[in-house]
Order: structure tokens, then C-alpha cells, then sequence
């Protein structure tokens, strides 16, 4: 029978390659699937992928209908690219690193001009910069895409941030924009821009998942050692939550992980360890901020809470030694709790004026070309940040896409000015107490740094020059002759 031809090739046959060709499937692309062990390509077809297929003699030959999935196997690279049609799509969904770079060597013998090479994984966007400028110079198209969601995600709609080789999305656009999340009707993604740009914004949205889940993980300490609420009560705050500007995936997820009791009745999350694992997303979000000089502090601190958490050993000793006051509280708990509730919405929309701040900032250091308007968008659905909050994000830069900064919408503005109150009573109870609360306090003094006019930064300057002849600057109203405005002195 004649080889059907395949829309779209996929290399990457673990979680979220597997659920992302089955997406594409239902959505009635045809894929070729091609593994690095090849064992795992028939495993694939032979279970999650099998479907029913027809053959009929049809005129003088042979029809083949696929009732079921349309996936074809590749037993090698050289098969894979000989059953697509051309310009041949060639997704990757490997191990990000050197498999990566081995996958696009391996695939350059087979490829021709005009074909479009995409990498799918967590990769660093320095290494799709480097790999969009190589396959440049081939006549390849190289796109990055940011995939979030996990495997639910990959399987029923992830959010999609491509980026790279304009030249590319026209071809891609209709699988991508098909397969992806949709919120109010639009797909949850869209071309980012250049280079690795989509890598990027992607790198920026797990930083603001690690933000998120730590305001989270704080509003639970705090109702748990400062309140003195069990484990179930909690989830029902949670769960009321979600019915209100914080609904969303996390605080979803929350809820249910609070409600969940062992087999014994005591809640899962009192048994589980106290450490926290990374993967490194974070740490290169503020590890980029630090370089471009912006000040996204609540992805730092979030990073460095998982650090913290992970010393367990160390914690335990310095319980034992380093004394600090003990939670008490006196007052309306309700009152409390929805002061809490209006922290944690503050601080979020602190985390992610920053993280759009840095966006914004890495456009102009990198010369990219983004789509601001769409980033938000992109991130409605699909992805671990999802929520109601970013539709309000999305409306602010669809009204102005030059918006210098998200505080400056009106909407944002009167959000955070109607939770101030609730967020510093909920600081400076955390600091009476002696309960961390890193991501909400470094929000607030964040809040606080931004809308002030004169920071003791004048004293800082005087410094530097008395120790290292650094110089300074004079304000302008006391510029003269001897101390000209915006000279060196
Ligand atoms: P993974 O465990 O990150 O990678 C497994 C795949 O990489 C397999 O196909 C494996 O081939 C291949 N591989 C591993 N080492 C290789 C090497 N040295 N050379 C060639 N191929 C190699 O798979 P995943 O969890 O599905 O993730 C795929 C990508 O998506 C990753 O970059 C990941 O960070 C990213 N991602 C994952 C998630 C998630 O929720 N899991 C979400 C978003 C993005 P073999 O079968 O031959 O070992």
C-alpha cells in the first residue's frame, strides 16, 4: 500500500511527545513518530496509538481509512523524513541539552531547504538563539516553542509559545493553533517572536510559577501556624478562593491536595517532607533578571525559599538553637483571612508586573520583535499558571500593547490600591509571628521601592564614591557651574 504521507513528524516518544502526537491526531493530522530506542515506536503504535484501519480496494488500487489514530512509525531518522510532506514539520520532544543538538545533526543529512525544525523542550533560550542562527545559515527554520501543562496539557491542549524563524509559522500555525488550550474561543497560542524568544517567555512563566506556588505555600503557613487551622479548613479557604479573583489551576490544585487525607485520615500533605526540588527554570529566570539588571524579586525570593526548604538538616539544628515569637492571634479570623486572600492577589500581581517587566526588558537587550499583547493570552489556558487573572492581563495589553508597566492600568491599579491594606497587616503579622513570608514581603517592599520618588539610593552613591571614586550625580535643582546636571562628578 502507498505510504500515507505525514503532516508532521515527532521525535521524543516519553510523556509529553506520546500525548502531543495524539492530540495532533484526534485533531486529524497524520504524525510520524520516530523514538531514540526504537522499540518504544512499535510499543507506541501497538498501545496508546493503535487505531482501527480499513483497507478497500478503491478505482485500481487500495484505499486505507483510518478509523482510529493517524500515526505512522519511523524506524530512523532517514524514514521519518521520507513519509513527511514538504516543507517537512519535525517537532523534537527530547531531553533538553546536547540530545537536542545530536537530534538536529542527526536530522541534517535528510532535511532540505525550507523544512522546519521545532524544539519542543525545556531548552534554555541562549540554545535555541544558537541553534536558530545555525539552521539559518542551512536554509532549515528553526522555532522554539515553549509547550506547558504537562501531560493533560500535551494530551487535550497545552498553552504553545512558539518563537524563532518568522518564515515558519504560516506552516505551523494551523497544528499548533489547533491542538492548543482555547480560552473564550481562542487558542492559547501565538507567535511569540524572535529567536528563542518563545523559549524565553516560556523560562518567564515557570519563574512565575515558582512565584505563584510560593504565595500559595506562604497563605498555607500562615493559616496553619498562625491561625492554627488544620489541613481541611485550609482547602475550604482555598476553595473559596477559587470562586473569586485568585481562581485558578494552583489554588485548584491546592484545594484538593488539602482535602486529600492517607488511608490513616491524616492529611497527605502533614506527611510529606518539607524539601523542595527545582529543575532549574527559576533559577535561570532570576539568573536572567540579575543579568539584565531588573529587579523581579519575587521569582528570586521563590528560588532561594526552595534552597532554603531543601537545608533540612541545617533547619532542624538552627530549630533548636535560634529562638523567635510564637504565632498568637487575637482578632475577626474572617476578616483576617480575607486580608490574607488580598495579599496573596497583591503580591501576584506584583510577581508578574515584574515578570513582564523583564519581558519587556530582554525584547529591547535581545532585539526581539514580541507580540506583547499575545503573551498573556497564551498563558489563559493550558499552562500551570492558568487563571481567571490573566484575562484582566490580556485586556490591559490589548488596550495598549506600549503599556510601560501592568500597575499602570487602571484595572491593576485600583486592585492593588484596594488590597494595601490587607497585604501589610498580613506582613507585619508574619514578621510578628516569625513566619517566613518571603514572597509576600519582598512584593511589598517591591510596591513600595516602585512608588517612591526619592530612595535613600543618594546615600548608597555618596558611598561608593568615598571608598572607590565611583562619582555621582547632582539632583538638578541644586545643578550649578561646579556641579553640572547630569555630569559625572
Ligand atoms: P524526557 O524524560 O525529558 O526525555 C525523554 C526523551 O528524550 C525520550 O524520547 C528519550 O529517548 C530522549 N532522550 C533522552 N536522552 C537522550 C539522549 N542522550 N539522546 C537522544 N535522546 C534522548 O521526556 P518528557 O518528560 O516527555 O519531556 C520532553 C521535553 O519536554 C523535555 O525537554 C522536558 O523538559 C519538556 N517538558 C516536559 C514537561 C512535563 O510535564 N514532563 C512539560 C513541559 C515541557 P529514549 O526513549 O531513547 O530514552
Amino acid at each position: 500500500y502507498p505510504i500515507p504521507s505525514g503532516d508532521f513528524g515527532l521525535i521524543g516518544l516519553a510523556v509529553m511527545g506520546q500525548n502531543l502526537i495524539l492530540n495532533m491526531a484526534d485533531h486529524g493530522f497524520t504524525v510520524v513518530a520516530f523514538n531514540r530506542t526504537v522499540s518504544k515506536v512499535d510499543r507506541f503504535l501497538a498501545n496508546e496509538a493503535k487505531g482501527a484501519v480499513i483497507r478497500a480496494p478503491f478505482r485500481d488500487g487500495m484505499l486505507t481509512l483510518s478509523l482510529g489514530k493517524s500515526i505512522i512509525g519511523a524506524h530512523s531518522i532517514q524514514d521519518l523524513c521520507s513519509k513527511l510532506k514538504k516543507p517537512r514539520r519535525i517537532m523534537l520532544l527530547v531531553m533538553a541539552g546536547k540530545p537536542v543538538d545530536d537530534f538536529i545533526e542527526s536530522l541534517l543529512p535528510f532535511v532540505e531547504q525550507g523544512d522546519i525544525i521545532i524544539d519542543g523542550g525545556n531548552s534554555h533560550f541562549p540554545d535555541s538563539n544558537r541553534r536558530a542562527k545555525y539552521l539559518a545559515e542551512k536554509g532549515i527554520r528553526f522555532v522554539g516553542t515553549g509547550v506547558s501543562g504537562g501531560e493533560e496539557g500535551a494530551r487535550y491542549g497545552p498553552s504553545l509559545m512558539p518563537g524563532g524563524n518568522e518564515e515558519a509559522w504560516p506552516y505551523i500555525k494551523d497544528i499548533f493553533q489547533s491542538i492548543a488550550a482555547r480560552s473564550d474561543g481562542e487558542p492559547c497560542c501565538d507567535w511569540v517572536g524572535d529567536e528563542g524568544s518563545g523559549h524565553y517567555v516560556k523560562m518567564v512563566h515557570n519563574g512565575i510559577e515558582y512565584g505563584d506556588m510560593q504565595l500559595i505555600c506562604e497563605a498555607y503557613d500562615i493559616m496553619k501556624r498562625g491561625l492554627g487551622m488544620p489541613a481541611s479548613e485550609i482547602g475550604d479557604v482555598f476553595a473559596k478562593w477559587n470562586t473569586g479573583v485568585l481562581d485558578s489551576f494552583l489554588i485548584e490544585i491546592t484545594r484538593d491536595v488539602l482535602h486529600f487525607n492517607d488511608d490513616d485520615g491524616t492529611p497527605l500533605v502533614e506527611k510529606i517532607l518539607d524539601k523542595a526540588g527545582q529543575k532549574g527554570t527559576g533559577k535561570w529566570t532570576a539568573i536572567n533578571a540579575l543579568d539584565l539588571g531588573m529587579p523581579v524579586t519575587l521569582i528570586g525570593e521563590a528560588v532561594f525559599a526552595r534552597c532554603l526548604s531543601a537545608i533540612k538538616d541545617e533547619r532542624v539544628r538552627a530549630s533548636t538553637i535560634l529562638g523567635g515569637p510564637s504565632p498568637s492571634f487575637t482578632g475577626d479570623r474572617q476578616v483576617f483571612i480575607d486580608n490574607l486572600e488580598q495579599a496573596l492577589y497583591a503580591s501576584k500581581i506584583i510577581s508578574y508586573a515584574q515578570g513582564f517587566m523583564l519581558i519587556q526588558n530582554a525584547a529591547k537587550e535581545y532585539r526581539w520583535k514580541l507580540n506583547k499583547p499575545s503573551i498573556a493570552l497564551m498563558w489563559r489556558g493550558g499552562c500551570i499558571i492558568r487563571s481567571v487573572f490573566l484575562k484582566d492581563i490580556t485586556s490591559a495589553y490589548r488596550k495598549n500593547s506600549d503599556l510601560e508597566n501592568l500597575l499602570f492600568d487602571d484595572f491593576f491599579n485600583k486592585a492593588i490600591h484596594h488590597a494595601q491594606n490587607g497585604w501589610r497587616d498580613v506582613v507585619s503579622k508574619g514578621a510578628l509571628w516569625g513566619i517566613p513570608t518571603p514572597a509576600f514581603s519582598t512584593a511589598l517592599s517591591f510596591y513600595d521601592g516602585y512608588r517612591t520618588r526619592g530612595l535613600p539610593a543618594n546615600l548608597l552613591q555618596a558611598q561608593r564614591d568615598y571608598f572607590g571614586a565611583h562619582t555621582f550625580r547632582i539632583k538638578p535643582e541644586y545643578a550649578s557651574d561646579n556641579f553640572p546636571e547630569g555630569k559625572d562628578i
